[in-house]
């Protein structure tokens, strides 16, 4: 199948936090593979910032280092590469003195389109937004490109949206969580809005309750600063799983426009009933290994024998709304378990009446979307367990796995930053989130996170390689369910 390209007009790109780490190993590759795809056109000036001394052919020398680290696998050959890494040009810029602006200044020009990156820190955004319109660099076609974590709590995050909005329009403003930009996020709303079979199905009445699971293998790594001041309530819940669960739980939108897609977004988590205490699971990992240690523990990686940060949490959330009160939703997520898999099940509710009697079994059917890896939607159904006498069921899958049913025809689907870049270029903001979805999800979690603190609450402890707290699990057999999704 040939991936349609949608072309656009030559652009400039301006990277604050041109030499970072998230620039090297995300934003630069994702802009080269779109190079190579056809779509960042000839004449497109992409422009690092940040307070290192770098000439241009150092920078692009840079750059190149980082295309072939992390471009995996390289989407093209040298000849492309050389004719991108011309695309590219260096700023020294102190994003809160005046230094390089003025040379900023110097290499853009005209009306098309003017995309300013903050791959940088929150604590620079307000910095960064005053000086890009008090040194004249905005033009009508602006936008800025913000990531997260888009603030701590409802307060900073309130704090940044105002620095932010006295000098851009909402409509200028891309707030990126790197999830919506995935294929099957988006199929999601292909799935359900596309179709007539699910959505008829899709409520209390039919689904019985709804799990998203986003599990990793890896521990806190280098980020253990960072991560032990949020945890994964922060990192992971507050952001990416309120996203998932808003596209699983969202009314129709009258039209994929983004404010028709965010205004339903907005409803499903100002819906959300506050979270119970003992409906909520924390955890922490312990080292893996005996004598040889694998790897440490996360106390050890964070360097604080007593932090009491959580790297896994789970729980159970109510929407109060006509579709869904009754139904659960069990979100869960954390670091150092025993699988890399995000998933989304809903499971549908029994049969109300079998006809083949109790001893042919019943199986609920469940619809299970796999966001990584093997991207693919699976549905399980019920059929007649063949050769058997009598009638006995079994439970078999329909399977639809992207790469096979997609097929390839050497171009790779782009990955979620290459679309998130594209679609800002292209000035469509239905996959980033508005403001005040931002706040809203921080004005559910804030209450939660001082619940435990007032409580002084500290994590369990669970096993690296593991399925995550024993506690999980019983927070599920309460309500006689399971997890699904990631075995040991
Ligand atoms: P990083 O490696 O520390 O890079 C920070 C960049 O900002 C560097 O290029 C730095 O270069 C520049 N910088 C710092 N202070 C500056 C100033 N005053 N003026 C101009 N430039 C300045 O950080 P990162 O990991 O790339 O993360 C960047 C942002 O993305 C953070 O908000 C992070 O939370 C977020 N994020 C990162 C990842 C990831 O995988 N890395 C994932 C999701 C979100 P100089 O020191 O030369 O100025």
């Amino acid at each position: 199948m040939v991936s349609r390209i949608i072309p656009v007009e030559p652009f400039d790109l301006v990277i604050f936090g041109g030499t970072g780490d998230l620039t090297r190993r995300k934003i630069l590759p994702a802009l080269f593979r779109r190079f190579c795809a056809g779509q960042v056109p000839v004449g497109t000036r992409i422009i690092g910032a940040a307070r290192s001394d770098h000439d241009t052919a150092g920078y692009r020398a840079l750059v190149a280092g980082a295309i072939r680290e992390f471009s995996d696998p390289q989407p093209c050959d040298d000849d492309q590469l050389e004719k991108f890494l011309n695309c590219l040009d260096y700023v020294a810029l102190d994003a809160k003195g005046d230094r390089g602006w003025a040379d900023l200044a110097a290499k853009i020009s005209g009306d098309r389109v003017r995309a300013f990156y903050f791959s940088v820190g929150p604590g620079l955004f307000g910095a960064l937004a005053q000086r890009i319109q008090s040194n004249g660099l905005a033009n009508a076609a602006t936008r800025i490109v913000v990531e997260k974590p888009f603030g701590h709590d409802l307060e900073s995050a309130r704090a940044l949206n105002q620095a932010l909005a006295a000098h851009f329009d909402e409509g200028q403003i891309y707030r990126i969580d790197h999830y919506l930009g995935k294929e099957t996020v988006q199929n999601l709303m292909a799935v359900r809005f596309g179709n007539m079979l699910f959505e008829p199905l899709w409520n209390s009445q039919y689904v019985d309750h709804i799990q998203i699971t986003v599990a990793e293998t890896v521990g806190v790594g280098g980020r253990g600063g960072y991560y032990d001041r949020a945890g994964a309530m922060r990192d992971m819940m507050q952001n990416h799983l309120m996203q998932l669960l808003c596209l699983i739980a969202m009314e129709p939108p009258a039209k994929f426009d983004p404010d028709c897609v965010r205004d339903e977004k907005l409803k499903v988590i100002r819906a959300l009933d506050p979270v119970e205490p003992h409906h909520i699971v924390r955890g922490q990992y312990l080292a893996r290994g005996g004598a040889e240690i694998e790897h440490p523990s996360y106390r050890e990686a964070v360097g604080d024998p007593r932090s009491s940060t959580e790297s896994y949490i789970a729980l159970k959330a109510h929407i109060s709304n006509w579709r869904w009160a009754g139904t659960p939703f069990y979100l869960r997520t954390g670091k150092r378990l025993v699988a890399r898999s995000s998933v989304i099940n809903v499971i549908f509710k029994d049969a109300p009446h079998s006809i083949f009697g109790p001893e042919a079994g019943q199986h609920a059917n469940i619809l299970s979307i796999r966001l990584q890896p093997n991207e693919g939607i699976t549905l399980s159904v019920t059929i007649k367990e063949p050769g058997q006498g009598g009638m006995r069921l079994m439970e078999v899958p329909l399977d639809m796995s992207f790469a096979e049913a997609l097929g390839s025809d050497g171009q790779a689907a782009p990955d979620a930053y290459e679309r998130l870049i594209m679609d800002v270029i292209r000035g469509n903001q239905t996959l980033f989130m508005r403001g005040d979805e931002v706040e809203a999800a921080w004005a559910w979690t804030d209450p939660v996170i001082a619940g435990w603190q007032a409580r002084g609450e500290v994590p369990k402890p669970y096993d690296s390689g593991s399925t995550g707290p024993g506690d999980a699990d019983q927070l599920m057999a309460r309500d006689k369910r399971e997890w699904r999704g990631i075995k040991p």
